[in-house]
């Protein structure tokens, strides 16, 4: 599969996700406050909602769910439960990996979003792009690889060894 059909059906995915009316039952999802505990326990100071705001902005972090409670009764923010393992991989390239543009940042996920979502061979879609002759590419497959690798380290730890993606970005499968 060419680098260009994965960006159709990266780009087919998201619109998808756009077009769902409701989110599916099986998904969890989170409040800011949730967002911001759990962040506390992965070791990161984020004291504000506004911080998680810019991340939006900035698509280091999932678009969360907007909606109304109903007349008068304002509104909540649904963030996905992916959240706050992106925050801490979309940190960690910042803060940790010294990148500062945000936009770098958001293009190093949204490969290693693609590589995580390839579904019969987690890596491929990286794996490909390991080729690229363009140096910039080039540095945000493997900036992408280190996000991924930080957004799991934040999911699950070390705890899951039979994660696919883990593996792939061990080194331990051939792709
Ligand atoms: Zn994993």
């Amino acid at each position: 599969m060419s680098i260009f059909q994965d960006a159709v059906d990266y780009a087919e995915t998201l619109r998808k996700d756009r077009a769902k009316p409701k989110i599916k039952g099986v998904t969890r999802r989170v409040t800011a406050d949730q967002v911001l505990r759990k962040l506390d326990a992965l070791g990161l100071n984020v004291n504000s909602e506004r911080t998680l705001q810019r991340y939006v902005k900035d698509k280091l972090i999932p678009m969360p769910d907007r909606k109304s409670l109903g007349r008068g009764k304002g509104r909540i923010t649904d963030y996905a439960k992916e959240t706050p393992a992106e925050f801490y991989a979309s940190y960690k390239l910042r803060h940790e990996y010294r990148i500062r543009s945000s936009d770098v940042i958001s293009r190093c996920r949204e490969k290693a979003l693609i590589m995580e979502n390839s579904p019969d061979c987690p890596g491929r879609s990286l794996a490909e792009w390991d080729f690229s002759d363009d140096p910039q590419v080039f540095f945000e497959v493997k900036c992408g690889e280190l996000w991924l690798m930080e957004k799991h380290k934040a999911l699950h730890g070390s705890k899951d060894v039979d994660c696919e993606v883990c593996k792939y970005l061990r080194g331990d499968m051939f792709y």
